[in-house]
C-alpha cells in the first residue's frame, strides 16, 4: 500500500483539513473519529510524523507514548466516566488504515462489539 504523506493527521495538524480538536499540546493531538465507533470516539495521535504504527513509537519514544496514554486518560475524564478502551490497530490486516501512529479512545455505553 502506497503509505500517504503528509498523512492525514499532520494535515490536520497544519490546519490544512478541518476536524473537530478536542485536545491540544506542542507534542499531542486529539480529535473526534470522523466515523465514530462508540458514544464517545477519539483519536489521540502525536504531532510528530515520524511513527506509523504503535510499536515504532514504543521502540522509538516510550515517553511520548506515555504522553498519548495520560492524554487518553484526561480525555476520557472529560468525556465520559473515566473508563475507555484505547486501540491501536497494527497494520493493514488489523484494520489500520492512516500510518501516522493514533490511538482509539473509545468511552461512553461501550458494547462487546464497539472495538473500532
Ligand atoms: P485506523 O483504521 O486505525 O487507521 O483509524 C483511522 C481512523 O481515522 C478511522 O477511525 C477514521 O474514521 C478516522 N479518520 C479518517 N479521516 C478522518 C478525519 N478527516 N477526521 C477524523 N477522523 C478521521
Amino acid at each position: 500500500m502506497d503509505h500517504d504523506s503528509p498523512s492525514i493527521f499532520t494535515k490536520i495538524i497544519n490546519r490544512e483539513i478541518p476536524a473537530d480538536i478536542v485536545f491540544e499540546d506542542d507534542a499531542v493531538i486529539a480529535i473526534r473519529d470522523i466515523n465514530p465507533q462508540a458514544p464517545v470516539h477519539l483519536l489521540v495521535i502525536p504531532k510528530s510524523p515520524d511513527y506509523a504504527n504503535v510499536f515504532e513509537l514504543a521502540d522509538a519514544s516510550p515517553e511520548l507514548l506515555a504522553r498519548l496514554v495520560s492524554v487518553a486518560k484526561k480525555l476520557a475524564d472529560e468525556h465520559a466516566d473515566g473508563q475507555f478502551r484505547l486501540v491501536f490497530n497494527s497494520g493493514e490486516a488489523a484494520g489500520q488504515t492512516v500510518f501516522h501512529v493514533h490511538g482509539h479512545v473509545l468511552a461512553g455505553g461501550l458494547t462487546e462489539g464497539s472495538l473500532a
